[in-house]
């Protein structure tokens, strides 16, 4: 490959890549972590020194998942990313600290009853599939691995939620999701705009429920809203619709930092393991692995691996080309 080859972005070399994969799964990792203990809190207008003890939930659990089969297969197979999940799935664990939603284990249970891959999650929630925020904050690994495929992008990310999350506002918050990591990678930094990027975002999806949010936000970014409107407005809670657009606002208004971006998307309260989780890997595939705080990549859970695993990833992305 030649150097700058992606799309022609100056700077977009491998070594620039490298950090953006690594920074994007670590960012999820991190966000996640620093999320965990102020999950289902209210907001709080300054968090200065997060509790962190570095252990991340299922976001980030099951995002290495996404990860490791994209990885071990060569690219998609829902069978196998399905088997993945239930691979790293650990009861015990699960109740500890992972803390998984009920959907993915009931999944898990019809597979391994001979369910198929694409048609369990179909039996939740009276057979509307769910709409939470499950698929969203795994995505990151499919945002990377096609960041300039927006077509394979949409596909994959739709099979790959389709796994837990059959209702088209699950599908479709991961979509969302995917497609902001992917622009976050495309981006060199500081040259995104806040706006322009919510907008390429609202062009992209196919949902009216995410075009009004992403207007939303451009909207709370003009006017530098508080917290409080935030949360009223974009929401902070497990339905992909209601934190999806609220993990691309706190980027969009914190772009400069990834510190910032992910310490203002924990502040919101709620679903914060999550938010957190979205809001990082957006700015770590931005920023890349170099500007997120040492310190907390050294204090989270099994981040060689993760950071392993995105080097992985970019190597097949590299034979694809
Ligand atoms: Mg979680």
């Amino acid at each position: 490959m030649q150097r700058g080859f992606f799309l022609g972005v100056p700077g977009l070399d491998v070594a620039a890549l490298r950090l953006k994969f690594r920074g994007s799964m670590l960012g999820t990792g991190v966000g996640d972590a620093l999320g965990r203990p102020l999950e289902g809190g209210v907001f709080r207008l300054v968090v200065e020194q997060p509790e962190f003890d570095g252990r991340y939930t299922d976001d980030t659990e099951m995002m290495i998942g996404v990860a490791e089969s994209l990885v071990e297969v060569g690219g998609f197979d829902g069978e196998h990313m399905a088997r993945t999940f239930m691979r790293n799935y650990d009861p015990d664990l699960d109740r500890a600290v992972r803390r998984y939603g009920p959907g993915p284990p009931t999944v898990f249970r019809l597979i391994e009853r001979g369910e198929r891959w694409d048609a369990a999650s179909r039996r939740l929630f009276g057979g509307e599939g769910s709409f939470g925020n499950g698929a969203a904050m795994r995505i990151a690994p499919v945002g990377l691995l096609y960041f300039d495929e927006p077509e394979a992008l949409r596909k994959i990310t739709e099979q790959s939620s389709l796994i837990t999350h059959a209702h088209p506002l699950g599908v479709e918050g991961a979509v969302v999701q995917a497609y902001a990591v992917a622009l976050a990678v495309k981006s060199k930094p500081p040259s995104l705009n806040p706006r322009e990027f919510l907008e390429e975002l609202e062009a992209f999806t196919r949902e009216e429920v995410y075009r009004e949010a992403l207007r939303e936000a451009a909207l709370l970014l003009d006017e530098r809203a508080d917290r409080r409107k935030v949360v009223s407005a974009l929401g902070n809670g497990v339905e992909a619709f209601r934190s999806v657009p609220t993990a691309i606002y706190c980027f969009a208004a914190n772009a400069e930092s990834f510190e910032k971006t992910v310490l203002y998307a924990i502040s919101l309260g709620g679903d914060t393991d999550t938010i957190g989780a979205m809001a990082g890997a957006i700015s770590g595939a931005y920023h890349g692995e170099e500007k997120i705080p040492s310190e907390w990549v050294r204090k989270l859970e099994n981040a060689d691996y993760i950071a392993s695993l995105a080097d992985r990833l970019l190597e097949l992305k590299l034979k694809q080309q």
